[in-house]
């Protein structure tokens, strides 16, 4: 019997990288998980990997989350965690950002985590139960002067993570954000353009002397949607193997 036996579980951006990893621990641990994600085939596959569902969602989309909860809540009988995990990253300084590329990166990862928060909530309420992981990164936690608008996003999911809890925590809903640091995913990617050597040089940083796997956070985020982290709510989790200690 898994920790998340009879759990319903939706992660977002769950069709490759970190949230196909948390869609697999999840489901392996008993949950009824969904995925979705704008990448429909990858998103499909991984749902039948996992015995799981798929639904093609832009988290950006504010009607589409109130239809996404619903076909949950009608299909599975409830709604227990919410992993805001879709996301975008782009190398990008301040003085570079264009307004097109500042209001993409916030719609994508402050805004669609609101609408998120938001839609879960209104289920998670009614329950009188729930757990919502918010996806930042450790730019989330100090500056970051080659990504800005990523920064920013980031750090405002750190903030609305605490409101949210504050907000949630009476009816028994938990929010708490996670912060990874520099881990293989297709993402890392974006880096390229800072160079051959980038790599090396992200590495020279971590005190555990290796970037991270998608599997190392979702064993953390598979604990905050489990009952083990119950008394836990409004804080930030860090996965970056030691980056900024
Ligand atoms: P990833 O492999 O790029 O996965 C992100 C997923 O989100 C992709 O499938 C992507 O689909 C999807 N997505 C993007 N925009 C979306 C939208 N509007 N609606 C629905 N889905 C959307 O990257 P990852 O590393 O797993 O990232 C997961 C989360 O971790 C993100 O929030 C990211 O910011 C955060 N994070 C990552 C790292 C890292 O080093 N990898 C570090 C810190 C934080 P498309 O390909 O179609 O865009």
């Amino acid at each position: 019997m898994g920790q998340l036996e009879g759990k319903v579980i939706l992660i977002t951006g769950g069709a490759r990288g970190q949230g196909a990893a948390e869609a697999r621990q999840c489901a392996a641990a008993g949950a009824d998980v969904w995925v979705t994600d704008l990448l429909v085939a990858d998103g499909e596959k991984v749902a039948a990997d996992i015995g799981g569902h798929f639904l093609e969602q832009d988290v950006t989309n504010e009607s589409l989350w109130n239809e996404v909860i619903d076909e949950i809540v009608v299909t599975s009988g409830s709604l227990d965690g919410l992993v805001n995990n879709a996301g975008i990253f782009k190398i990008v300084p301040m003085t570079q950002t264009t307004l097109d590329d500042y209001r993409r990166i916030t719609e994508i990862n402050q805004t669609g985590v609101f609408l998120g928060m938001r839609a879960a909530a209104k289920q998670m309420v009614a329950q009188q139960s729930g757990s919502i992981v918010n996806i930042s990164s450790i730019a989330g936690l100090s500056g970051a002067a080659s990504a800005f608008a990523y920064g920013a996003s980031k750090w405002a999911v750190r903030g609305m993570t605490k409101s949210a809890a504050q907000e949630l925590g009476p009816s028994n809903v938990r929010v708490n954000s996670i912060h990874p640091g520099i881990i293989e995913t297709e993402m890392l990617q974006q880096f390229d353009v800072l160079g051959p050597d980038i790599r090396d040089r992200l590495t020279a940083n971590i005190p555990l002397g290796r970037t991270g796997a998608a599997e190392e956070v979702s064993e953390v985020v598979f604990f905050l949607l489990s009952d083990s982290s119950r008394y836990c709510t409004g804080h930030e989790f860090v996965v970056d193997g030691g980056m900024r200690a």
